[in-house]
C-alpha cells in the first residue's frame, strides 16, 4: 500500500497514520515528526526550521522535497508507505510525482480526514495543554489553519481528479475513525 493522509491540522492525521501503518505493515512517514526530531537535536536543519514551525508557516519546498525523496529511497519504504503531512503544496505534489515515477511506483489512495475548523481548533488547544507543542500557540494555530486552507486544501481537488481521494469523516473516537478508514480502503480493494 502506498498512501497519503491529508486533512487540516488537528484532524488526527498523526494518530490515524500510526494505526493504518501498523495494519498494513508499512512505515508512517511524517515530515512534521522529522522536522521536530531535527529541532530537538539542534541539527543544522532543525535550527533552520525551528522559527518557521513555531510561526505556523511551511518549511520551504526544496528542503522538504529532498527529505521525503531520501526517506522514500530507504529500504523499508520499498514495499509501501504512508506519508503523513506531505505533500502540502502543489510544488510538493509535483516533486512526489516525479520521485514515484523514478521509483516506478504509484499511489493507491489519498485519505482525507475531514473535520470542521471549530472542532480542529478546539482539539489543538487541548493538545497544547497536554503536549505543549511549540506550534500549538493560539496565533500559530490560526496561521496553520489559514496556511492549510490556502496552500494545501486545493491539493484535494488534484487527487480527486485522479480518482485517488478517499474522504473520511474525522469526527469521533480514534477507533471509530480508524474503522471508517479501514472500510473505505477495503472498499477500494
Ligand atoms: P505536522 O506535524 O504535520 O502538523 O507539521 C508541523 C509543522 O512542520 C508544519 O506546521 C510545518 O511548519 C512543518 N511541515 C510539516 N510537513 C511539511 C510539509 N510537507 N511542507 C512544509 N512544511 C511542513
Amino acid at each position: 500500500m502506498r498512501l497519503l493522509i491529508m486533512g487540516p491540522p488537528g484532524a488526527g492525521k498523526g494518530t490515524q497514520a500510526k494505526g493504518i501503518a501498523e495494519r498494513y505493515g508499512i512505515p508512517a512517514i511524517s515530515t512534521g515528526d522529522i522536522f521536530r526530531a531535527n529541532v530537538k537535536n539542534k541539527t543544522p536543519l532543525g535550527l533552520e526550521v525551528d522559527r518557521i514551525m513555531k510561526s505556523g508557516g511551511y518549511v520551504g519546498d526544496d528542503i522538504t522535497n529532498q527529505i521525503v525523496a531520501d526517506r522514500l529511497a530507504e529500504g523499508d519504504a520499498a514495499n509501501g508507505f504512508l506519508l503523513d503531512g506531505y505533500p502540502r503544496t502543489l510544488a510538493q505534489v509535483e516533486a512526489l510525482d516525479s520521485v514515484l515515477e523514478g521509483l516506478g511506483q504509484s499511489l493507491d489512495a489519498v485519505i482525507c480526514l475531514e473535520a470542521d475548523t471549530d472542532e480542529v481548533v478546539a482539539r489543538l488547544a487541548k493538545r497544547a495543554e497536554i503536549e505543549g507543542r511549540a506550534d500549538d500557540t493560539e496565533e500559530a494555530i490560526r496561521v496553520r489553519q489559514e496556511t492549510y486552507v490556502k496552500e494545501t486544501a486545493p491539493l484535494l481537488d488534484v487527487y480527486a481528479k485522479r480518482g485517488q481521494l478517499v474522504r473520511v469523516n474525522g469526527l469521533g473516537s480514534v477507533d471509530e475513525v480508524g474503522q471508517r478508514i479501514a472500510s473505505a480502503l477495503d472498499e477500494r480493494g
